[in-house]
């Protein structure tokens, strides 16, 4: 009977072994697209509100800014691109909203 339950134990522990595993690969999910900020790697490239071309890869399709942490702009360039997106909204090139119908 003893002998049993010990088995059981045993059991227990191979399971909690796999439980640690799945944890370990959940904790790095996301995007491993671009770390490093477009705007510091390309020296060349200037945040633009006259360039719609380039503040759209920064809009939503509804017209919203993206956030940094998935478009992966530094701070810095984040709200240059935030601020250059508002510049262009006042000059009408980007739309405040996109509605879906
Ligand atoms: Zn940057």
């Amino acid at each position: 009977m003893g002998g049993g339950r010990g088995s059981s134990r045993d059991d227990r522990g191979d399971r909690g072994d796999r439980g640690e595993g799945r944890g370990e690969e959940g904790g790095r999910r996301g995007f491993g697209r671009r770390k490093v900020c477009r705007f510091c790697a390309d020296k060349a490239l200037k945040v633009d509100y006259k360039d719609q071309a380039a503040l759209k890869y920064f809009l939503t399709e509804r017209g919203k800014i993206i956030p940094r942490r998935i478009s992966g702009n530094c701070a810095l360039h984040q709200r240059q691109v935030a601020t250059a997106i508002k510049r262009a909204r006042i000059l009408a090139l980007l739309p405040y909203s996109v509605v879906h119908a």
